[in-house]
């Protein structure tokens, strides 16, 4: 059986993320989209709820299962018996940082394959932080949320103090 993973922070999962989980379920048997705990990044939403939306998001897909772990994906990998990680890429701005992740990877767990779906061009502006900064000043996100979770999501996200328009001067 062919396993794949899809990691990240997903804070909140996108229809970007959605997207490469999706195309990857049509190449694998089964796929684990699983949320990373860094001990270096503040999330806004805790990690039981990034899992929660995650498992939401990915509910009307048969071979894709949600997880989350706090540890080295290397070693997540090894004990479900996957082979491949998948991550998507938007721009050469991802690829710096990625090829240094898939070879460091590579050298904790010699069996562990990178793989890089391109994204969508509808979303290849998108990403979490995107999301959350435009919630925070009251702008529409519902167009980057899947549709079962946005409602959830956007009444959860933290909106700027400062009354919209302010000037600040
Ligand atoms: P973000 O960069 O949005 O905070 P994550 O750290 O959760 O997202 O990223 C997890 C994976 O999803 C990475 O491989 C990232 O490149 C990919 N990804 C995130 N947004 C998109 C998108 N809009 N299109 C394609 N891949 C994406």
């Amino acid at each position: 059986m062919r396993i794949a993973i899809c990691p990240g922070s997903f804070d909140p999962v996108t229809k970007g993320h959605l997207n490469i989980i999706e195309r990857s379920a049509k190449l694998f048997d089964v796929v684990i989209a699983l949320v990373l705990v860094n001990p270096n990044k503040q999330p806004v939403f805790t990690a039981p709820e990034r899992t929660e939306f995650l498992r939401r998001a990915c509910a009307d897909i048969p071979n894709v299962k949600v997880d989350s772990y706090h540890g080295l994906l290397a070693d997540y990998a090894r004990s479900v018996g996957a082979c491949t990680i998948i991550k998507g890429l938007r721009a050469v701005t991802d690829f710096e940082y990625e090829f240094q992740q898939a070879l460091i990877n590579k050298k904790l767990n010699g069996e562990l394959e990178t793989m890089f779906v391109i994204t969508d061009s509808n979303y290849m502006y998108l990403s979490s932080s995107m999301v959350r900064q435009v919630a925070q000043f009251g702008g529409d996100v519902t167009d980057f949320l899947p549709e079962c979770i946005c409602k959830d999501i956007v009444a959860r996200l933290p909106r700027s103090k400062t009354t919209e328009g302010e000037s600040v001067q």
